[in-house]
C-alpha cells in the first residue's frame, strides 16, 4: 500500500502504554476509519484496533479495485429509497452526513471523482488506493492511534456499566468510555470480516438477524460461457424463468466469469434468483438487442451481409456483437461461420437474429460467502438510535457500517452506509 509509506502513523504503539481511552474502535475497514478519524478530530483520544497487519483490506478491492465510492443522489430521499424500506431509520443520520459531504471530504482532499453509469461514483483515477489514502492521512492527522495485528475476542462492560473492557488476543485488555463497533459483515472473509462484532453484540444484548449473502455472483451450468471469461456486455436485457414460468425483466451490464455471471445488474438480481432456486429450476434469458425488435435487428443483419458479402458470415457478425461471442452463437444456433454474406439463407438469418434476442443460460447457484460482496442481516435498525448511531440497549456503544442490518443494492450505497454512519458516531462518541 503506497499509503502507508507516506504517512507516519503509530501502529504498532503497545497497547500497555495507555489502557484508558475515549473511544475504541474496532475494525480499521471503510466506516471504523471514517469513525475513528472523526472522533479523533475532537479531541477524543482514541484506539483504532485491527485484527489485520493493515488497514482497510476490504475498501481497496471495492469496486473492482476501483472503488465505487458513493451513489450521485444528492437528494437524500431519492438516495434512500434505494436502502429498501430502511429509509425512516437512515434519514436523521444522512441528514448530517449526505452523499454531497462525501464528495466534499473526498474532493477536498485532493481526490477528483468521476460520474458513470446509474449515478455510480468513481475516483477520476480508478484507484480505490486514494480513497484509502485520504483515510489513513484523516487518521493520521487527528492522532488516532492504530494497533494492527490485533484480534479482538471480547467486548464488555464493566458492572457498574462506566466503561468497556476490549480483550484483544494477545492478551491485552484495553478500556474506554465509548466503543465503536465497526467489524463488518461475513461477506470475502479474507479481508477480516468474519462476523466476531455479531457475537459481542448479541452477549452485550443486541437482536442480531442472522447473516445471509445479499450480492452474489452467479453460478453457471452451461459450460460455452466460459470461453466469454472476462467479457463485459453492457446494454443487455435478462429474463429470469422459474421452471420455464417467466419471472422478472433487469437491464443492464453483465460480466461472464469463469463460472458464471457477475457484474451490478446480476449482483442486484442475486437475492431473488438465491429465492428462486428455492423452489425449481432457473433460467435466465439474454437478449443481446434489447432496443431493437426482431424486424429491426433482422434488418440490419441484412443491411450488412449485403454491404460485406464477399466475407465470412462469422467476420461480418462480429461487427455486429463481440467478438468472443460470435463463436457460441454461431455454435448455439448450428450455423457455419464459414459461409459467405452473400449465401447465407433466409432460414439462417432469421435462427440467427433469434439466437441474439434469446441466448437461454441454466443458473447452478450462487456462489459461496467468499464471493459475496455485501451481507444482509445484523443488528436490527430499531435497537440504533440514527441521530447518533449509539445503541439503544448499551449506552455508549456504537454500531456503523456493515455490522448494521440494512439491505442495499450495488451502486457505491454501500460505502456511502459507511461513510455517513461512521461520520455520525464519530461526531457523537
Ligand atoms: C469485492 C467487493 C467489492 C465491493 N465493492 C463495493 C463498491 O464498489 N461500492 C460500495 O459501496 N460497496 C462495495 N462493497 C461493499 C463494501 O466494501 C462494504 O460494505 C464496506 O467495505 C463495509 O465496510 P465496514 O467498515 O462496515 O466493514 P469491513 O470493510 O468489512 O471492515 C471490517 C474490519 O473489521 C476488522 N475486524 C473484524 N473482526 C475483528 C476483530 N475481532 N478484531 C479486530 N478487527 C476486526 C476486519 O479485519 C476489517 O478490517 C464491496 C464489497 C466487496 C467484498
Amino acid at each position: 500500500m503506497n499509503g502507508e509509506s507516506k504517512i507516519k502513523i503509530n501502529m504498532k504503539a503497545p497497547l500497555k502504554e495507555r489502557k484508558f481511552w475515549d473511544v475504541i474502535v474496532i475494525g480499521g475497514g471503510a466506516s471504523g476509519m471514517m469513525a475513528a478519524g472523526t472522533a479523533a478530530k475532537r479531541g477524543k483520544s482514541v484506539l483504532l484496533l485491527e485484527k489485520n497487519s493493515t488497514l482497510g483490506k476490504k475498501l481497496l478491492i471495492t469496486g473492482g479495485g476501483r472503488c465505487n465510492v458513493t451513489n450521485n443522489k444528492k437528494d437524500t430521499r431519492t438516495l434512500l429509497s434505494e436502502y429498501k424500506g430502511n429509509d425512516k431509520f437512515l434519514f436523521s443520520a444522512f441528514s448530517k452526513f449526505s452523499v454531497e459531504d462525501t464528495l466534499n471530504f473526498f474532493n477536498s482532499r485532493g481526490v477528483k471523482t468521476k460520474e458513470e453509469n446509474e449515478g455510480r461514483i468513481f475516483p477520476a483515477s480508478n484507484k480505490a488506493e486514494d480513497i484509502f489514502n485520504v483515510l489513513y492521512k484523516y487518521l493520521g492527522e487527528s492522532n488516532v492511534t492504530i494497533q494492527s495485528d490485533s484480534p479482538v475476542v471480547s467486548v464488555t462492560k464493566e458492572k457498574e456499566g462506566e466503561y468497556f473492557v476490549v480483550k484483544v488476543k494477545k492478551g491485552e485488555t484495553v478500556f474506554a468510555k465509548a466503543c465503536v463497533i465497526a467489524t463488518g459483515g461475513v461477506a470475502r472473509p479474507e479481508t477480516g470480516s468474519t462476523g466476531e462484532g455479531f457475537t459481542w453484540l448479541e452477549k452485550l444484548g443486541h437482536t442480531v438477524i442472522a447473516p445471509d449473502l445479499a450480492l452474489i455472483p452467479i453460478a453457471l451450468k452451461d459450460k460455452w460461457p466460459k470461453k466469454l471469461s472476462g467479457l463485459t456486455l453492457p446494454d443487455i436485457k435478462i429474463t429470469t424463468f422459474l421452471d420455464d414460468i417467466k419471472q422478472e425483466v433487469h437491464k443492464g451490464k453483465i460480466l461472464f466469469t469463469h463460472v458464471g455471471l457477475t457484474g451490478p445488474t446480476i449482483l442486484n438480481m442475486s437475492r431473488d434468483i438465491g429465492e428462486l432456486l428455492k423452489y425449481g429450476s432457473v433460467k435466465m434469458e439474454i437478449d443481446l438487442f434489447p432496443h431493437l425488435d426482431h424486424g429491426a435487428l433482422r434488418a440490419q443483419l441484412q443491411r450488412l451481409l449485403v454491404e460485406q458479402s464477399n466475407k465470412k458470415l462469422k467476420n461480418v457478425l462480429s461487427i455486429l456483437i463481440p467478438g468472443s461471442v460470435v463463436g457460441p452463437l454461431l455454435e448455439l444456433a448450428s450455423i457455419d461461420g464459414e459461409t459467405f454474406a452473400h449465401s447465407v439463407k433466409t432460414e439462417d438469418r432469421k435462427k440467427l437474429v433469434d439466437q441474439m434476442k434469446s441466448i437461454f443460460l441454466s443458473v447452478k447457484g450462487l456462489l459461496s460467502e467468499d464471493k459475496a460482496v455485501v451481507s444482509s442481516g445484523g443488528v436490527e435498525l430499531k435497537e440504533v438510535n440514527f441521530k447518533t448511531m449509539e445503541s439503544r440497549v448499551v449506552p455508549q456503544l456504537y454500531l456503523i457500517g456493515d455490522v448494521l442490518n440494512v439491505d442495499r443494492p450495488s451502486g457505491g450505497y454501500s460505502l456511502q452506509l459507511c461513510w455517513t454512519t461512521g461520520f455520525v458516531a464519530g461526531s457523537n462518541c
